[in-house]
């Protein structure tokens, strides 16, 4: 009994640092961004981070750790290749959406997919290697590496989204007059 408390404080631990790893990295990403609400984005990221470890039950079938943390093999949600076509798929169905409803909060949900878990595969793979189905996976990713990788990875995404919302210039109509609306914080009145 003491035994489990532990293990289930241990996974609890390891899920909610996986958490406060991808609120961390969205906040600075939402930040260069000036993206608002940000805390709000920077939750949603660490909730997403923080649910793929469900997948250890959903293929254990089963709500308990032991049999979770014994799996034979990889949960399919710690494959970095699936991840990233999940992501992709979001992107796409965010874009039909879009073509339809004026949803533009969805817009960065892609990238926080990318980055909520990205950042987690990459701090697992300190312990068992980043894991490309079905190409196999890399041997386990020593400490100062997998804190790098995450930082590239942060400031990757960051420059691609600066640069990404700083072309894309919409004609708007503000109190009467026309604007352009450059980037998502700056109105330049004509
Ligand atoms: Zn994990």
């Amino acid at each position: 009994m003491i035994k489990t408390d532990v293990r289930w404080r241990r996974a609890l631990y390891d899920t909610i640092t996986h958490g406060c790893i991808a609120f961390l990295s969205w906040a600075v990403v939402s930040n260069a961004l000036h993206e608002s609400p940000a805390f709000v984005s920077a939750l949603l990221c660490g909730i997403l981070a923080m649910v793929l470890d469900g997948d250890h039950f959903y293929e254990a079938r089963s709500f308990q750790l032991e049999k979770a943390l014994s799996l034979q093999h990889r949960p399919f949600m710690h494959s970095t290749s699936t991840v990233i076509v999940i992501s992709l798929n979001v992107w796409v169905l965010v874009k039909f959406m879009r073509s339809y409803w004026n949803v533009s909060c969805l817009d960065y949900l892609p990238w926080m997919c990318l980055i909520a878990w990205i950042s987690h595969h990459l701090r697992d793979a300190n312990r068992r290697g980043m894991w490309f189905m079905p190409l196999g996976s890399t041997p386990p990713l020593p400490q100062w590496m997998y804190i790098s990788l995450i930082l590239l990875f942060v400031w990757l995404v960051t420059v691609v989204l600066y640069y990404r919302s700083s072309t894309s210039v919409v004609n708007v109509t503000y109190l009467g007059s026309t604007s352009v609306n450059v980037q998502n914080s700056h109105i330049i009145e004509l």
